[in-house]
């Protein structure tokens, strides 16, 4: 059977940093980095008070896109200091983020909520990159620690989503040991778990969505790593913290994953 050919997509989370000046400057160094690359899907990330000025220097860069970090799961109403997702499209947000580890982590979100917040992006054109990981003591633990946290993660925080809606969706395996800690998955470790998280969304949807599914690697992933991580079958992009910040670093990022691509799907073969 033919392989199936995934677009790669790096996406920089800028999480807390950056006011809106500062990140007029960094979004204007990245392309200018990047040039013209279109071999892979960007995704800019930055806080929410940056998204209009982010939002005004990527329109009209055709593979530069606009993501937000979190939204909540209702519509509107009394829910003070939240953002909607018809709030982010406002500002032309393509893609949030859901279920990051520090959300999880300081904000309490469980994988019910996780679920509820996909589905609400989904149906306002909001792609979600929904992030997955175990602890330090679950990697620690052994094999099945980790792969019944996956495996929990995966089954709960997917529960009742559609075949459409899933086309919508990136996951990104955050291994939480590995996240702004310098400690990175070895591109064996990292190829293991996203091969173990495909053959779970095969076992628990269908085989045709785990072919089509792309699942980035995040944690600690820097100019000098991105390549050995990008070259692994199973990985189809990125989820960059702390090296989002630097526009050289975030550029080397994305360019390293033009090697990934097979030479027969090329633009320019
Ligand atoms: C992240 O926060 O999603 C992340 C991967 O951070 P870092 O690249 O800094 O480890």
């Amino acid at each position: 059977m033919a392989k199936t050919y995934r677009k790669k997509i790096i996406a920089g989370n800028w999480k807390m940093n950056r006011t809106a000046s500062d990140a007029k400057i960094l979004a204007t160094e990245i392309l200018a980095e990047i040039k013209k690359f279109d071999q892979a899907d960007i995704v800019i990330c930055p806080p929410y008070t940056a998204l209009g000025v982010v939002a005004e220097i990527i329109s009209g860069v055709p593979n530069v896109f606009l993501g937000a970090q979190n939204l909540h799961q209702a519509a509107n109403g009394a829910f003070t200091g939240e953002i909607s997702a018809a709030m982010l499209r406002d500002f032309y947000c393509r893609y949030v983020i859901v279920g990051h580890s520090e959300r999880r982590q300081y904000f309490h979100e469980t994988d019910d909520l996780v679920n509820q917040k996909i589905k609400t992006a989904i149906a306002n054109s909001l792609k979600p990159i929904v992030c997955i990981g175990e602890t330090l003591q679950e990697r620690e633990a052994g094999p099945a620690k980790w792969q019944a946290v996956l495996g929990r993660q995966v089954k709960e925080g997917f529960k009742g989503l559609t075949d459409k809606e899933f086309a919508d969706i990136i996951v990104a395996y955050e291994p939480v040991w590995a996240i702004g800690t310098g400690k990175t998955a070895t591109p064996a470790q990292a190829q293991e778990a996203h091969a173990f998280i495909r053959g779970l969304i095969e076992k628990h949807f269908s085989a045709e969505i785990a072919r089509k599914i792309r699942i980035q690697y995040g944690g600690s992933v820097k100019a000098d790593n991105a390549a050995e991580i990008l070259h692994q079958p199973d990985i189809d992009g990125a989820l960059v913290g702390g090296a989002s910040l630097d526009a050289r670093s975030f550029a080397a990022i994305v360019l390293a994953s033009a090697e990934a691509v097979p030479e027969a799907t090329r633009s320019d073969s």
